[in-house]
Order: C-alpha cells, then structure tokens, then sequence
C-alpha cells in the first residue's frame, strides 16, 4: 500500500464568505433576499452565530445562537478568532457563524440550505406535523425548493420549486408573486394558495453540525475528558464505544488493537484528517495518541454502519427515492474528497455510517494506509477488499479517485439490493476472474436501467473511462429531478 497520495489543504481568504453571496450551497444572499448589497473591503467583518457553541479549552469563544461578532483573525480555515459585545475575544467554529451581510436565507428557521430530498423527507417525517416545512437548496445550483409535509388522505412530503418571473418575482403558484423568499414563505403562511396545505410549522431546532476537530488546533484529546459508554460494534481494528467529551459533545471512541496499524504515521496524518470536513464525511475530531491503546475519536452516529442499516431495513420502506438519496449523500462525500486529491481506498457499505434523520456520511478514509495486516493490505490476503477492486488495483495495487469510483458503482449495488453481498459466495480467485474477463454485477432486482447504467459507468475498464464523482453527482441528482420526482 505505497500508493502516493497527495492533501491539498485550502487556506481561506476573506474574499471566500463573500463568494458565498451566489452560491446556494453557502446559503448565502440569493436574489430572492432583500439584504445583498455590494461589499466595502475595508469594514470589519461582523458574522452572526447560526448555532450556539460552548468554549471548553482555553482561548475558545461560546457562542450565542443569533448574536453577532466581530472577527478579528480568519486566516484558518476552521476556526476563527472573533470579539463578542462585552469585548471577550477567543476561537470559534468558522462553520457556526455566516457573515451578516451574506446571511441571507439562513437567519430563518425555515432555511436549510444544502439537503438532500430524502433527508428533508425523513425530517418532516419524523416531526410529523400537518403543514410542516422546509426551504433547500434545489439540485438545480441557484434554484430552492419548498418541501411541506401533509396528511392530507395520507402523510406525505410533496416539493415544490420556488420559481422567478421575468420581473424577478418569486412564486409557488403563479398567481401569488413576491419580491422575495421571505415574504413568498410569509404569503403561504397565511394562505395555501395552490399548495397541499398552509405553511404552519418548520422542524424543531437543527442539531449543530460537527467541528474540525474539538476546539482550536485541538487533535490530542486528554482521555481524561472522555467519558466511555456502551460499546457500539467492534471492527477489525478493535473495539469502537461511544463517548462523551466534556460532558456534551457525543463522539465514538475506536480503541485501535495494538500492532494493528502504525500508529507513529497515523498520528501525523490525524492533523491533517482532523481538516477535512464535510457534511457528508464522519468528522475526525482527534486521537488520544499519549496511551495505548490509541483512541481515534469520531462524530457519532446513531444508526450505525449503512450495510447494517440497509440489512435490517426491509425493501419496502426504502424505496428507489431514498435508496437513490443515500448514494447521492456518499457520492457528494466522495465528490469532497476528490477535490482535495484524497483516495478512501476501502470504500463501501460497510464503511459509512447513518445518523440523526437518516443522513449518511463516509468513514474511515485513508485509514486503510496504516494498517499492518497483510492479509488486509495486500490484494492477495484474504481480508483485502476484492470485491469492491478494479482490475488496476488487483492487478497493480494502483489505487486513485477512479477506483474509489469503481467501489462506489459496487456500494450502490450493495444499496439498491439493500445489503447483499456482491458475487454472492463467489470465491475471491473466481471474482477476479471475472473482472478480468469484463463482467460485472447484475442489475438489481427492481432497478431503474437510469440508475444501473450509472453503476455500469464506474465498472468501466479503463479509469480514465470511468466518471468523476462530480461528474456522477450530476447524473444521480438528474436522475433524481427527471426519473423519480413525484
Ligand atoms: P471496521 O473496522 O470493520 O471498519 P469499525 O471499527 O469502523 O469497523 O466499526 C465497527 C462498528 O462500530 C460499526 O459497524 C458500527 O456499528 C460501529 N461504529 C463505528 N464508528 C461509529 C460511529 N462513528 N458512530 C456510531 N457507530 C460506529
């Protein structure tokens, strides 16, 4: 496993917020929102707090959900030095503030940015309420969607674009324009006009999402701060328990089995690890690298692995929408990763993880790197991942972004036959046989050919041949506008 492997860290500048001005996915001022103005290079940048956070290490800053600071230094990317209004100055999460002038949509409760169909179903669902609702960001880049869940003849959520005329109003309904989001949203509280029911209610609060790491530049985390709970499963590193830091924060504790992995060069990539941070990666908070055994300390996530998830769940509660949502959530993951020049290297079902309303987020990326068992490690061994490798690498071990692609054409068929084992009891000498040969799995029992021709892509020969995962994040999420909108 000597493959190289390169980590480009993007270093912030100021101007990265501004930019956020146009882009839905930074829910910034989207036309629809009456405050965008042009931004003076010279003013102190104000943000204001989406959630609350509570500073525990010294030199961390709490913050107050809605209250506003003055940032003083935002040269790292993560975490942000900022002056609350009583003049106390120390860091905070960059990803719990937005700045106020590009707040846009995201001071209302009803906004939640960048989510998924199916994850905003699985929300509404579990609120349960008539008339609840919430506005995201469409899969169309700069468009937003109005998903409302009624009970009407029976619970469902039904999603609606949020369209402009070509005066540059905004509507639901055509009759009932508005010069903005807000007043759109406000119009429908009152009158349903066209919609399946009034807009009545909106999610209790969001959980705050993951920090890079603990606190600033924290990724040795005193065990001392750790509480251990019930065990959660057990790998083939070791024992994984959940934890809690400081009394609040719930992370999983991964116990790493001594002479496991080699823990000297696993510990200097854990600065970097603890960087990486997307809403669709388990976030790496630390290790706890001064014991043995070494703790690798995670978010946590409360469904568990998504093969055991898809095993337990039967087919009829998961249909091709929400199937075809958990591929694209791993996908957006993977799309992240690529960016930043990372290869997973043992990516499948086994290896993402479920949580809070159902979202899925890829694990243990480029942990497969340290690990010393050769069984493991070498395409021969009887632990190696065959059934998720391309010819290049069982051929020549040669590992890239095209042959995590590869793996997730086989986590998709994993997802759409929800938990089956590729190649059955194939043994593994018969499996590479038949890679070598050009075959590949079956399509799925009940699978779109849109969705199976997706897989075919990344089961292509040749790398170069096979898609990127921002190129199969347009296909899924057309497939997802086109095939399978209601
Ligand atoms: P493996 O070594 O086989 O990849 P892991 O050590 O990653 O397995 O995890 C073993 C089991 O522990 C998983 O199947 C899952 O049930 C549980 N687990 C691991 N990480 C987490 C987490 N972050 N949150 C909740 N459960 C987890």
């Amino acid at each position: 496993m000597n493959s190289k492997y390169i980590v480009l860290m993007v270093r912030p500048v100021l101007q990265t917020v501004t930019a956020a001005v146009t882009m839905p996915g930074g829910g910034g001022a989207p036309p629809g929102t009456p405050s965008a103005k042009p931004k003076d290079k010279q003013r102190t940048k104000v943000v204001v707090a989406l959630y609350p956070f509570k500073a525990i290490e010294s030199g961390d800053l709490s913050l107050e959900k809605g209250a506003e600071y003055e940032v003083i230094d935002d040269s790292q990317e993560h975490w942000w030095k900022v002056k609350d209004e009583n003049g106390s100055i120390g860091y905070i999460p960059s990803n719990y503030v937005k700045e106020k002038e590009t707040i846009g949509l995201q001071k209302y409760e009803w906004y939640v940015g960048e989510m998924s169909r199916q994850h905003a179903e699985s929300l509404l669902k579990q609120e349960d309420k008539e008339g609840c609702f919430v506005v995201r960001n469409s899969s169309t880049k700069g468009m937003y969607t109005l998903s409302l869940y009624t009970k009407f003849n029976h619970p469902q959520t039904k999603h609606y674009h949020i369209k402009q005329n070509t005066r540059g109003e905004f509507y639901l309904s055509d009759k009932h324009c508005c010069p903005s989001i807000p007043e759109l949203i406000n119009y429908h509280k009152h009158n349903s006009g066209g919609l399946c029911s009034r807009l009545k209610t909106t999610p209790c609060d969001r959980p705050a999402p993951p920090t890079a790491g603990l606190s600033h530049d924290k990724w040795e985390i005193d065990p001392s701060e750790l509480v251990l709970l019930e065990e959660l499963g057990a790998g083939q590193f070791g024992v994984v328990r959940r934890g809690r830091w400081c009394g609040y924060i719930d992370t999983a504790v991964k116990m790493m089995k001594e002479g496991t992995m080699s823990e000297d060069d696993f510990i200097e990539e854990a600065k970097v690890m603890t960087k990486l941070k997307h809403d669709n990666l388990v976030q790496l908070y630390g290790v706890c690298s001064k014991h043995r055994p070494i703790y690798i300390v995670t978010e946590y996530m409360r469904h568990g692995s998504l093969f055991n998830y898809l095993r337990r769940t039967s087919p009829d509660q998961l249909g091709p929408a929400v199937l075809l949502g958990m591929c694209i959530q791993v996908c957006n993951g993977m799309a992240y990763l690529e960016k930043q020049n990372y290869i997973h290297r043992d990516l499948a079902a086994r290896n993402c993880l479920v949580g809070d309303g159902k979202v899925v987020k890829v694990a243990d990326f480029g942990l497969a790197r340290y690990v010393l068992d050769d069984q493991y490690t070498s395409s021969g061994g009887t632990k190696f991942p065959i059934k998720w490798a391309p010819p290049e690498v069982l051929n020549y071990t040669r590992f890239s972004s095209k042959s995590d692609v590869w793996a997730f054409g086989v986590l998709m068929w994993e997802v759409f036959t929800c938990g089956q084992v590729p190649y059955g009891r194939m043994k593994n000498s018969e499996v590479v046989d038949m890679v070598q040969k050009g075959q590949v799995l079956e399509k799925p029992k009940g699978c779109l050919n849109e969705i199976y021709s997706v897989m075919r892509a990344c089961w292509r020969h040749m790398p170069d041949e096979r898609p990127s995962f921002r190129v199969l994040m347009d296909k899924l999420t057309t497939i997802e506008r086109t095939v399978l909108a209601d």
